[in-house]
């Protein structure tokens, strides 16, 4: 499915972790000038607040749990409401269910904006195993590295505080294959869900400004992108 640059578009990146999906989103968002509506952040602004929603959040936050749809989708139909994203919107770690795809579905009906195009970010196990093989983090001030593509300046040190860099435990062989099998079995429902018109897939073992542009050519042909926004 391909957006005409009149629409609005509504883009739900999906990508297991490490298929660079943070980078990218981050860049489309610069790119088109629209916002990335994260659920993530919009929980732990709503955890911080003194009311009753806030302290259930915290308590579910404590207790390991995942936070329920309905609290999902309270909050991101707020901020969606608060702040309407006329000329589009990335939403990124939403919908997660689906449930909460049919709420957003209705939702985005209601606020006259235009069914979403997803985003599949395709990575093979060797890619993700490359690139996060070479992942290193400070273990004084967790700033993140890459030894292929955002090496530190100070070679194995931190570069803000000399830091020793060290390979994180959730970076091991191991546990990257866990987190992409767990990644396929809990997108499925979502993908089949939208439906393949609704879902684009990029190949994204290839480098990561060839993917931004592929991106950009599919959301918003004709559009100049800036890659130096990260
Ligand atoms: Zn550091």
């Amino acid at each position: 499915m391909l957006l005409n640059s009149e629409t609005a578009p509504v883009v739900l990146f999906m990508g297991a972790p490490g298929s660079g999906k943070g980078t990218q989103s981050g860049w489309l968002a610069a790119s088109l000038g629209i916002p990335v509506v994260a659920t993530g952040e919009l929980l732990r602004a709503e955890a911080s607040r003194n009311t009753s929603e806030g302290f259930r959040i915290r308590q579910l936050q404590a207790e390991g749990a995942l936070v329920d749809d309905k609290t999902v989708c309270g909050v991101v139909e707020s901020r969606l409401r608060r702040n309407t994203p006329r000329r589009g919107v990335i939403l990124d770690g939403f919908p997660r269910t689906v449930r909460q795809a049919e709420f957003l579905d209705q939702l985005l009906d209601d606020l006259g904006l235009p069914r979403p195009l997803l985003l599949h970010l395709d990575v093979s196990t060797t890619g993700i195993l490359r690139r996060l093989a070479g992942r290193r983090q400070c273990a004084v001030c967790g700033s993140v590295y890459n030894l292929r593509s955002k090496p530190s300046l100070k070679g194995s040190r931190c570069q803000k505080d000399g830091g020793a860099l060290v390979q994180r435990d959730d970076d091991t062989e191991g546990v990257i294959l866990h987190r992409m099998a767990e990644f396929e079995s809990s997108t499925a429902p979502i993908l089949a869900y939208y439906g393949p018109s609704a879902v684009l897939r990029i190949d994204a073992d290839r480098d990561a400004a060839v993917v931004a542009a592929d991106i950009l050519h599919a959301v918003a042909p004709g559009t100049a992108y800036h890659l130096a926004v990260a």
